[in-house]
């Protein structure tokens, strides 16, 4: 698609305006009333406060609606009848149950390219989506379509491709799961495996990772181990804004006798001390400290701190073998000691210290607090995952557990906290472009047809594969693909590549207004809303990041009746595309979801009488041969790895940026324009920066400049940002997404695991 004279090309990035930045200091706690006020604010403005605060009261409750938030667990066994959510919650619902209405009388008065010109804040608070809008090809402005137009126009786009590798199918980590197998099915009917998902952008590193050392992709720990652990670490992560109801585990643990420290470039309030708006006497307080120790590693900065802290655990376990390793459960339980040992052996203490940004007495320090515990909890997150050698990070923490024994027993093992509600259960459910030979031998059985093998596209050899049009029609099951995405001008162009882009959206987005030659916007009902089928109201499924798959069940009255649940969407595409092509019965299955799930059962491992747990109030774990210790997925012996490293090299006038999230955002859905915790508020374009490099590059505060990133010998730039001094390790920077993400190439990404490095970015800065 092209623009003409008189229609330019709708913007594929925030527009370059400030919104007028006040600064405070930052904050050295996290919740307490500000967060009771911000829950009450979100819920009174954006929703009709009867449904909000109802909805609230049934949040994460068992047999209530699961939050569509992160993936942080919830209880096994008593839930607060205060509330089981957190603030950033209670915004995600003021989100869906927003009493605006993007509707068509909405589109008919603003085209694509206007709406591109707003912020993706401003775009977000449109409202709901209410039916079906198609913009035809050359056409300015989406019009109402039927759905069976829409599946019938989908259908056909489909089959006029000259292979079904010319179609990619991207999936949200909303989407629930029974509408992920749904998804994966059909389009493993249609023939291919081209099911990228923002678990490729997000932990996709760290199922690399784990499934080659503990033999699972996902974490081993329960919610119950915090409760009985000695030490837990947490790195690159900030569960203050992203997982915040992981500080009332923390605040346990500590009361439970716990050590903690924290890993992480900012000194996040989420990490320095939680004030739990569920014990009112608390507020009136400075509440709960939380970590003992915090290391402020420089970007990028974490492996050679392990390997650091691995060398010291070793020198001392030297002088009294069994005194610092757990040699039991190394000798049983792991395979490749002596070769880590040797590979240790050769880095230097001081090098190692000064590649981590932290002094080597403070990590001879922590060195000997985990010398000294033998129940270890590791957490990390996003932080960590979005880097060149993210897995080789996370593999050389899972050496450290290893080396201590601590895994697969109470109180210890691996977190990697995921940051969607239910983007590990869409992996579960066989959401992945590399599908092992198993899921697709029972698939086969299942369903009586011939499976594609061929591995498919990632996220980013999707928007390779569209930009150098191999690939025709986009489908999205939620998010915001153009977003979430590096390289903002490079997906654009991927995307505009397309002959059809389709999205499965609640509410607008960027992705909606960077379209194909034809585009549709296909709305579903949200979490919160009443799913009726033919057999009566339905029940979802998620899992979280502990392994749990619980239920979920929306009971408002949708606000249109012109949405249809995920299932019913895939339903309807599978049909159109598939006629009489397909050995599925696809109105029998949506018709109720047990049927799905019965599949399911007969499909995938560990969901024996599926439809019974599914009922269990607080749902069942599914099997974890890291948690069980059985290992058994790798030969029944975890692996300790060898895993090199090398020193990022940056020239006097580059630094290393991390792109990060408000305390306002969820993802690519902005709620607000305040970071409060970072005291930034009311704008997005500030660039976070030290001090002293502020002095050494002749910058004041607010000064207006331009990132460049450099890669590869090729530049790109982000315009217009204002430099703010803030307590970060010096030539590391910090600023938000989606406003950076045009700086990330989209060959910089993650060895291994392909994810976008986005927490570590080569840029300069341009004064203007
Ligand atoms: S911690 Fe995560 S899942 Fe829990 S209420 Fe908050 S955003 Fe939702």
């Amino acid at each position: 698609m092209s623009a003409t004279e008189n229609t330019p090309l709708p913007k594929a990035q925030p527009p370059v305006k400030f919104t007028g930045l006040k600064l405070s200091a930052p904050k050295k706690y996290a919740a307490g009333v500000p967060a009771l006020i911000s829950t009450a604010k979100h819920i009174i403005e954006e929703t009709e406060p009867g449904r909000g605060f109802k909805t609230l009261m049934r949040l994460n409750q068992k047999k209530g609606v699961d939050c569509p938030g992160c993936a942080w667990p919830d209880p096994d066994d008593h839930r607060s009848a205060l509330g089981e959510y957190c603030e950033n919650g209670a915004k995600a619902i003021a989100e869906e149950l927003d009493k605006k209405r993007a509707d068509a009388q909405f589109f008919k008065q603003n085209s694509v390219y206007e709406l591109s010109l707003l912020s993706d804040y401003e775009i977000g608070k449109k409202g709901r989506l209410e039916e079906p809008m198609v913009l035809y090809k050359g056409e300015q402005y989406y019009t109402p379509i039927s759905w069976d137009n829409a599946f019938e126009l989908i259908g056909k786009e489909l089959n006029k491709l000259n292979h079904p590798d010319e179609a990619v199918f991207y999936t949200s980590g909303r989407t629930s799961n029974e509408a992920a197998f749904l998804y994966q099915l059909f389009v493993r009917q249609f023939g291919t495996n081209n099911l990228p998902d923002c678990s490729n952008m997000c932990h996709e590193s760290s199922g690399v990772a784990l499934g080659e050392t503990t033999g699972i992709g996902k974490g081993s720990v329960k919610l119950e181990d915090f409760y009985e652990t000695e030490l837990i670490i947490i790195l690159g992560q900030n569960p203050g804004t992203n997982h915040p109801r992981m500080m009332s585990a923390l605040q346990k643990a500590k009361k439970n006798g716990a050590t903690i420290i924290s890993v992480n470039p900012l000194q996040e309030a989420g990490l320095i001390s939680f004030i739990n708006p569920q014990h009112p006497l608390e507020m009136l307080g400075s509440g709960t400290t939380l970590s003992d120790e915090y290391l402020q590693v420089k970007i990028n900065g974490d492996l050679p701190l392990f390997k650091a802290l691995i060398k010291l655990l070793y020198e001392k376990e030297q002088t009294n073998p069994g005194s610092v390793f757990d040699l039991d459960f190394i000798n049983n339980k792991t395979k490749g000691y002596q070769d880590l040992i040797e590979s240790i052996k050769e880095y230097d203490l001081e090098e190692l210290a000064v590649g981590s940004g932290i002094s080597l007495s403070e990590i001879r320090k922590v060195a000997e607090i985990i010398a000294s515990k033998k129940k270890i909890i590791a957490c990390w997150a996003m932080g960590l995952t979005q880097h060149k050698n993210s897995v080789k990070t996370i593999a050389e923490i899972v050496n450290l557990l290893l080396l201590k024994g601590s895994i697969a027993k109470p109180g210890a093992g691996t977190c990697p906290v995921r940051g969607h509600s239910n983007v590990q259960g869409d992996r579960t459910m066989g959401i992945y472009e590399k599908p092992s030979d198993s899921f697709l031998n029972n698939l086969e059985k299942v369903f009586h047809f011939k499976a594609p093998r061929k591995h498919g596209y990632d996220t980013v050899d999707a928007i390779k594969a569209m930009e150098r049009g191999k690939a025709h029609v986009f489908i999205g099951m939620g998010g915001n693909f153009l977003s979430a995405t590096p390289d903002t001008e490079y997906t654009a162009k991927a995307l505009r590549n397309c002959r059809l882009t389709v999205h499965v959206s609640t509410k607008p987005n960027r992705s909606h207004f960077v379209h194909g030659e034809v585009a549709l916007i296909l709305p579903c009902l949200a979490r919160t809303d009443k799913d009726i089928q033919a057999s009566g109201p339905q029940f979802v499924t998620v899992e979280n990041s502990m392994g749990v798959v619980h239920s979920s069940e929306g009971t408002l009255e949708p606000k249109s009746n012109k949405l249809k649940s995920e299932c019913a969407i895939v339903a309807g595409m599978a049909k159109a595309t598939l006629k009489s092509e397909t050995t599925v019965n696809w109105d029998e299955l949506v018709s109720n979801y047990d049927n799905i799930r019965d599949v399911i059962e007969k499909t995938i491992p560990g969901f024996d009488n599926y439809n019974q747990r599914a009922r269990i109030p607080e749902g069942f774990y599914l099997p974890n041969c890291a948690r069980e210790g059985t290992f058994s997925s790798i030969g029944g012996a975890a692996l300790l790895t060898v895993n090199d490293w090398e020193e990022i090299k940056l020239e006097s006038n580059q630094f290393i940026l991390m792109t990060i999230r408000t305390h306002d955002q969820f993802n690519t859905t902005i709620y607000g324009l305040h970071d409060r915790y970072r005291g930034i508020y009311n704008e997005r374009r500030v660039l976070m920066m030290n001090k002293n490099d502020m002095q050494k590059h002749g910058l004041n505060e607010r000064d207006n400049v331009n990132i460049i990133s450099h890669f590869n010998g090729e530049k790109r730039v982000a315009e217009r940002f204002l430099v703010i001094p803030y307590n970060i390790p010096e030539q590391c920077l910090a600023t938000y997404f989606p406003e950076a993400n045009v700086l990330v190439p989209i060959d910089s990404y993650a060895d291994r695991s392909q994810t976008p490095t986005s927490k570590s970015v080569i840029v300069t800065v341009e004064r203007l």
